[in-house]
């Protein structure tokens, strides 16, 4: 039996092409510091709502629709994204990222979408939902203590940007990086 088409997909917020130059413009300033961080292209800059990894077609159609009924749902609203961080910690970074200020809106869309999901037979997400722009990967187990200086010490801070629609994203992981292609880009509700 030919083995079901399946997608790899994740539900994100993309940013505006201001925010994602002042990525651009942290990653230079930070480019040299390490060659094992692997910065994420500018253009894939997100913010993940959900990762749902490898699901079938006919799954995708359905998430698509939940995608679209959420966010017809809920008001667009600000996010303020600022300050840095590692994850899981300082001590071992795996991820450098931006942070999200503490934002009512963006936890309740969470939420509900969250719902939508559980209801259309989904898991839910263990994992506390804790919002962040990831801007670089790190690729060894310990960095040196230049490197964590440098990153505990990298400041950000960005003008708030309007949350307008929520995106389907599919992701192809390919040697040269992933490529994400929008499967819908459902526009939040009018007002
Ligand atoms: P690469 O894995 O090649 O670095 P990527 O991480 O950009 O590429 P994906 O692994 O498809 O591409 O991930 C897409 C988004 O989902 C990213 O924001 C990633 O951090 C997030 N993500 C991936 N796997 C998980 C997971 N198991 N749990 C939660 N979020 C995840
Ligand atoms: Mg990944």
């Amino acid at each position: 039996m030919p083995s079901p088409e399946v997608s790899r997909v994740f539900i994100c917020i993309e940013l505006p092409s201001s925010i994602r130059a002042q990525g651009d413009e942290l990653q230079r300033t930070l480019g040299t510091l390490d060659r094992h961080i692997r910065w994420v292209k500018p253009s894939n800059l997100h913010l993940t709502l959900r990762f749902l990894g490898e699901i079938s077609g006919a799954r995708v159609e359905s998430v698509c629709s939940s995608v679209q009924r959420v966010a017809s749902r809920v008001e667009p609203f600000l996010v303020h994204l600022s300050g840095t961080g590692c994850f899981p910690s300082l001590r071992r970074p795996r991820a450098f990222w931006i942070g999200v200020g503490e934002n009512q809106n963006l936890t309740h869309l969470f939420k509900v979408l969250e719902d939508e999901l559980f209801s259309s037979g989904f898991a839910h997400e263990t994992r506390p939902f804790s919002p962040h722009l990831t801007l670089g990967r790190i690729r060894v187990d310990r960095v040196s203590a230049r490197v964590r200086e440098a990153l505990a010490s990298t400041k950000f801070e960005a003008a708030p940007f309007a949350v307008t629609h929520v995106t389907l994203m599919q992701s192809e992981l390919r040697n040269s990086g992933s490529v994400y292609t929008p499967l819908a880009q459902a526009p939040l509700k009018l007002t």
